[in-house]
């Protein structure tokens, strides 16, 4: 496979940040709040970037789907090595109502306008935790899908591939193109040098509404309510095993 490459980088709260609900329970507080890339978003962009270096593919293309300020984060993928960036702007309520269906619409058809032969993407993002977008954007193209990669080795028209599953690893292969979701022990993400922060600069991000691509973002799912989970009661304090036994006895834990 010598082709190209779409990664899916999602801007998100960033992971450090202490999460506030809004107080009308309509979400969660954004405004004036970190962002940065998804961070298994960045571990997909990490391997995109392996996958040229090896000159095993030809070409990156980081694309985010959100409000401007996704070209921040397509401009970070750009620093790690990616070639260039597509931001489909979403905003407004469109925005608050962009899950995982419309955003796989929207990759399936930048796939084929693109005429890519991979999409790597995070396994989850940290926001939604939905863990749904590779899955679904899979099936949209019924194209072969490796979720969960903790391996990643291409083969020709192949790609051998080792997967996360409970209790184990699981090696596949399977047929380009295909959908590949990165998990946690892929790679380690490289830091942005300032050197290549400069580069980015001048790399192209192009700007297309989910329209131009023939994809309607209406949504058949409704967010009711947003709570706060519920407060941790404080952990119980034992000197010995001994107690600490006795204590989970009587709690009825063991
Ligand atoms: P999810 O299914 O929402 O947990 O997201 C899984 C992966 O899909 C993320 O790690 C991204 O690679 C991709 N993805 C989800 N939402 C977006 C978005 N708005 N823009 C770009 N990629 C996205």
């Amino acid at each position: 496979m010598s082709g190209r490459v779409l990664v899916g980088v999602k801007r998100v709260i960033d992971y450090a940040v202490k999460i506030r609900v809004k107080p009308d329970n309509t979400g969660v507080v954004t405004d004036g709040v970190k962002h940065s890339m998804n961070p298994f978003c960045e571990i997909a962009v990490e391997e995109a970037v392996k996958l040229k270096e090896k000159k095993l593919i030809k070409e990156v293309v980081a694309v985010s789907c959100g409000p401007q300020q996704s070209q921040e984060t397509i401009r970070t993928a750009l620093a790690m090595g990616a070639d260039r960036g597509i931001h489909v702007d979403v905003s407004g309520k469109d925005y608050e109502n962009l899950g995982p269906l419309q955003v796989s619409k929207i990759l399936a058809a930048l796939a084929k306008q693109e005429d890519a032969q991979l999409i790597l993407l995070g396994k989850q993002a940290i926001d939604d935790d939905c863990n749904q977008t590779g899955q679904m954007t899979a099936a949209l193209l019924d194209w072969p899908q490796g979720t969960f990669a903790s391996e990643v080795s291409l083969e020709g028209d192949k790609i051998n591939l080792v997967r996360e599953i409970d209790g184990g690893l699981e090696h596949i292969k399977i047929n380009t193109p295909a959908v590949i979701t990165a998990d946690l022990r892929l790679n380690t993400p490289r830091y942005a040098t300032l050197p290549n922060i400069m580069k980015a600069k001048k790399k192209k991000i192009a700007t297309v509404k989910p329209a131009d691509l023939g994809v309607d973002l209406t949504s058949r799912l409704e967010v009711l309510k947003v709570e706060e989970p519920p407060q941790r009661e404080a952990g119980m304090k034992v000197e010995t095993v001994e107690d600490l036994v006795v204590k989970l006895k009587e709690a009825g834990r063991v």
